[in-house]
């Protein structure tokens, strides 16, 4: 008996605390591949809250709601049960049940998300649910997306702001999506972040005390790398 004591009390002083990391930036500098990465080696949980807005667009769009007229979104947004998976090997997104980690990826949600997102009720309701997961994620958690360390966990143990060049990140992109061309994906995705930036609520920005990586010059591996070093000394000095 008191050697189980000992035993859980050495693993309760040895364990490390738990750290909330942001990872925010725009589309293409590597955010979802560095978040999950990081997350997976230093055994946290991962949220992928660009999937929720996807989500929540995705229902939108399969039940006839005009997705540029701000009011009719607003009186919907509570309809959908989205629900994240945080296993950073495994995550998943579930609308009302339905497995919807395929269908959030096609050009059409992607060309609407941003207006979707940029609807104040949408971002309430979204920015309440990445809170309560982020609460509950006994280890911590690492979450990535536009407006992680500004609004949704201001107060975060650290925050990074991924940046790379337009080129860079369409190059990557293009890479990623099959048979696209690299001029119309630069296009598109510059256009998006755009909206992004510009919207009224919870723009993409950098939070004041984000750590600004550039990943144009760097390979995957060294940002990994980088981002797990900087959680590493916050976890330490804690
Ligand atoms: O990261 P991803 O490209 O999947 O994000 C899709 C869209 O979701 C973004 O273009 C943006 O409109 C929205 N988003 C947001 N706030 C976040 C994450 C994503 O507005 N925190």
């Amino acid at each position: 008996m008191s050697t189980t004591v000992e035993t859980i009390s050495a693993a309760a002083r040895t364990a490390p605390a738990a750290v909330i990391v942001a990872i925010d930036g725009p589309s293409g500098t590597g955010k979802s591949s560095t978040s999950k990465a990081v997350a997976a080696h230093l055994g946290l949980s991962y949220l992928d809250t660009g999937a929720q807005y996807r989500a929540i667009t995705w229902w939108m769009l399969n039940n006839g709601i005009d997705v540029h007229d701000a009011a009719e979104v607003a009186t919907a947004v509570d309809k959908p049960v989205i629900v994240s998976g945080t296993d950073p090997t495994a995550p998943t997104i579930t609308v009302d049940g339905e497995d919807a980690a395929g269908p959030i990826r096609t050009q059409e949600v992607t060309s609407k998300v941003s207006a979707v997102s940029a609807v104040p009720e949408v971002r309430a309701r979204i920015t309440e649910l990445q809170r309560s997961i982020a609460a509950s994620a006994e280890s911590g958690i690492v979450v990535e997306g536009r407006d992680i360390g500004t609004t949704v966990l201001p107060d975060a143990d650290l925050k990074v702001f991924l940046t790379a060049s337009p080129e860079a990140r369409a190059a990557r992109r293009s890479g990623e999506i099959k048979g696209s061309d690299l001029a119309s994906t630069k296009e598109a995705l510059v256009k998006r972040d755009a909206a992004d930036s510009s919207r009224k609520t919870s723009p993409l920005a950098k939070a004041d005390d984000a750590v600004e990586v550039d990943t144009t010059e760097l390979s995957l591996q060294q940002v990994i790398e980088c981002v797990v070093t900087l959680v590493e000394e916050k976890r330490a000095a804690k």
